[in-house]
């Protein structure tokens, strides 16, 4: 008969699996063997699993609006799993941030652009050190970065709003081209 502990692994991963979770990461996270996965992966999908390459987090945060996103995400987990999540790798925390990630992201109109098992691998490298949220002291938001990054490792909401002043300031140049009174400013603007 099965027991309890049992059934609890099969509950987290059909609960992962709704979500889209991979075969591999649902393996890691509830051990359980590899053809009962791929069995309820058929059983809750309808579909055989997807093959293919996980994601590393420099691609997931490969544009400063996912990187804006990938911190929104994380600060969620390390809220949600509270001050030793860094340590281990929480299943029920990564599940509850990332149901709260959707809700807030589709709640400010922004389509989000995580799913399921970029959030894993985020997880997975804040607990090995390969990514960590820093503070930035500027607009006081906690941002991810991570190693071998595609991105200056920098606050990327600083960087948006640096990269907004500048285009308003190109717009207001190419307004005004002939006045001759181009402001001191203009000439250095702030590298993203
Ligand atoms: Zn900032």
């Amino acid at each position: 008969m099965m027991g309890l502990a049992e059934h609890a692994r099969l509950a987290l991963a059909i609960a992962l699996l709704e979500r889209g979770a991979r075969v591999s990461i649902v393996r890691h996270l509830t051990d359980l063997p590899r053809m009962v996965v791929r069995r309820l992966y058929r059983e809750v999908l309808g579909v055989a699993p997807a093959a293919g390459q996980l994601p590393t987090t420099a691609r997931v945060m490969g544009t400063r609006l996912r990187q804006v996103q990938a911190s929104l995400w994380a600060s969620l987990y390390r809220g949600l799993g509270g001050p030793g999540i860094c340590q281990i790798l929480d299943p029920q925390a990564l599940l509850a941030a990332h149901d709260l990630y959707l809700q807030v992201a589709r709640g400010q109109g922004h389509p989000p652009t995580l799913d399921l098992n970029d959030a894993w691998v985020v997880a997975r490298d804040l607990r090995s050190g390969a990514a960590e949220l820093r503070p930035c002291l500027r607009c006081q938001i906690h941002y991810l970065v991570c190693s071998e990054p595609r991105l200056p490792p920098t606050c990327p909401l600083c960087a948006l709003r640096a990269r907004a002043l500048r285009a308003a300031r190109g717009r207001e140049a190419a307004r005004a081209p002939a006045s001759g009174s181009q402001s001191p400013a203009s000439g250095r603007a702030e590298r993203a």
